[in-house]
């Protein structure tokens, strides 16, 4: 079998596109290693106990993944805000599922799958703090830096990518895809 014809297999089809190999799930292990590491140094010694935000759906595997690598306390709780419809960002952001815990008095750590345009993290940033979180950091296991358009700064970035749409490893095409371990870009 000649390479061109891995290539083709190794392409997925959701819905009505196909999407080719972009991040590979040993550059992702990696990548996750060094964004734990910079948590646990920052966090090395706190007496008190973070809560992990997970942004339903998508960051789901990256949270989890995260979660593993921390060596201090940390409680857990998920929101869901949406702003993509299909492959475009609609620039709305909806909460559809509440705060699971009570964030007043206490230091957060939001964890994103991608910020893309960072309308959907500044609105929970801003929900947190206005919910009496005393510190808010953000954690996002891939971002595009040619679309963020927000003033706010990135506390741990996994990677940084091009404007183009991928899936896999919790990132969804209209709820497909999320299973994957590795990433895949759409093959245009
Ligand atoms: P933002 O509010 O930063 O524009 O968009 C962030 C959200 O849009 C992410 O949590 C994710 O759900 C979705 N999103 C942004 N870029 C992509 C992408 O390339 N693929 C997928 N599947 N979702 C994306």
């Amino acid at each position: 079998m000649g390479i061109g014809q891995l290539l083709v297999m190794d392409k997925i089809t959701l819905h009505n596109k196909t999407f080719k190999p972009f991040i590979k799930n040993d550059e992702l292990e990696a990548i996750i290693d060094n964004v734990a590491d910079r948590i646990n140094a920052d966090f090395e010694g706190c007496t008190d106990v973070p809560i992990i935000i997970c942004v339903l759906n998508g960051a789901v595997m990256f949270t989890a993944a995260v979660m593993k690598r921390l060596n201090f306390n940390v409680e857990l709780c998920s929101i869901k805000l949406s702003s993509y419809v299909g492959t475009q960002s609609t620039g709305t952001v909806l909460v559809p599922l509440g705060l699971t815990s009570d964030v007043k008095d206490r230091r957060v750590i939001i964890v994103e799958d991608i910020v893309d345009t960072g309308n959907t993290i500044v609105a929970l940033k801003e929900l947190l703090y206005s919910k009496g979180a005393t510190d808010v950091k953000i954690c996002t296991m891939l971002m595009k830096p040619d679309v963020y358009a927000k003033p706010d700064k990135l506390d741990y970035v996994g990677k940084a990518i091009p404007n183009a749409f991928i899936v896999g490893y919790g990132l969804d095409y209209d709820e497909l895809g999320r299973q994957y371990k590795d990433i895949y870009v759409i093959d245009e």
